[in-house]
Parts: structure tokens; sequence; C-alpha cells
């Protein structure tokens, strides 16, 4: 059986989209505080749609031309920035906190993030889960950002596990899995988030779940083999 787990945040614990859509909120109710002709559910509207045609690239710049304010680097510089440091109005997936308490009475755990770590530092905070589990690594913060290994070796340090008992949790292949295999761990992926109907990116994992609390019964011996 497993002894650690390392699981990854975004996509995984809660719907990243839905960090983003908080952003957004939080600019447009900035523009609309700055600009009193701006209706800041209006600038919203026009972001996610601008998001959903077209990307995150240009959505700052359309919103403010929309609003009839010129998209200058500066302000859209400014836009971005209070983006990154907005606290979110995000939440865990349902029984994403029963499974991580349930793990955590016979594995150790910790969070292996990827990002900018004010962000990340925000989601963790406002999700609440720093106190469900034993560590939480910021893979920036380590200039190692995902699949570079080592910030999952210092991660199997502060865990006090070796790689063979480990097992990394995450809906990435290509970041989450290919750390996995990097450092010689087991992978269970995760099938929520964008990465979801995409293919494995040549990082197949060792198990695949529909959802973070489904790697339960995979953990506790049903599907993983014998060895998990
Ligand atoms: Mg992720």
């Amino acid at each position: 059986m497993a002894r650690a787990l390392i699981i990854d945040l975004d996509d995984t614990l809660y719907d990243e989209h839905s960090y983003v859509l908080s952003g957004f909120r939080a600019v447009a109710a900035e523009v609309a505080g700055r600009h009193p002709g701006v209706d800041a559910r209006a600038l919203f509207d026009v972001m996610q749609a601008e998001l959903d045609a077209h990307g995150r690239g240009k959505v700052f710049d359309r919103a403010l031309a929309q609003a009839g304010i010129t998209p200058d680097p500066e302000t859209v510089a400014g836009l971005v920035a209070a983006y990154r440091a907005h606290e979110p109005a995000i939440a865990l997936w349902p029984g994403v906190v029963e499974a991580l308490a349930d793990l955590r009475r016979d594995h150790r755990l910790a969070i292996l993030t990827d990002g900018l770590p004010l962000m990340q530092r925000r989601k963790v905070a406002a999700l609440g889960v720093e106190a469900l589990v034993d560590e939480v690594l910021y893979s920036w913060e380590h200039e190692s950002p995902k699949p570079d290994p080592a910030c999952y070796a210092e991660a199997l340090r502060r865990l006090g596990t070796r790689a063979e008992e480990t097992v990394v949790i995450g809906d990435n292949p290509g970041h989450d899995m290919a750390a996995a295999r990097a450092i010689g761990a087991r992978s269970i992926r995760v099938l929520t988030g964008r990465f979801g109907a995409q293919p494995d990116a040549g990082f197949p994992a060792d198990a695949v779940v529909a959802s973070f609390p489904e790697a339960l019964p995979v953990l506790r011996g049903g599907r993983f083999g014998a060895a998990a």
C-alpha cells in the first residue's frame, strides 16, 4: 500500500475555470470602481465571452476597449496584477474534504502546485486546504516548474517517504504523470478539468479515475495492483 501521496491542486481538487471567472469578477469590479460609467456585470460578460471565443490572451484588452477605455499596456498590466492578487471565491469539489481526511488516516499527504506563487498561495488559502494535508509545495518557489522532478524530490524528503511507496495524483499527464515517472513513483490521473478529454501525451498513468474521491478505492487496493 502507498504510504504517501503528492497531489496536484488546479483541476484536481477544484475547478480552475472557477478561479479564472473569480478573477474576471474582481477585475471588472475594479474597473467599474474607477470608471463610474462602466457596469461591472457587463464587463464581466465581455471577458467571459472573449475567453470562450479566443482564450485568455487578450481578455483585458478587449474588455477595456468595449468599455471605451484605451487598453494601453500600463492599464492592462494593472488589471493583470489585480487578477493575480485577487482573493478568489473558489471551493473544493464535492467529496474532496472527506477524501483527504480519509486518506490522511494512513498516508502522508502533500499538495504540489505549479504557477505563480502569489496566485497559488491565495488559492490554497481560499480553499482552506493547507489544514487538510501535511505539506504544501509551490514548484515555482523551488525554481522547478512541472514536470521538473526537483520539487517532487523535495516533497518526498518532507514527507519522509521513498518514491516507490508514493503515488502522484493529478490531471495533467505531461506534468503530473511525467514527473511521477521521472522520480519513479506511480500515478493516478483524474479526468476532471480541461485535460480530461486530452490524450495522455505519452505519459500513461497507472490508474485513471473520473474525479479525486474515486482515487480512494484504487489506493486502498481494489484496482491499483497488489503493491499499492
Ligand atoms: Mg492541474
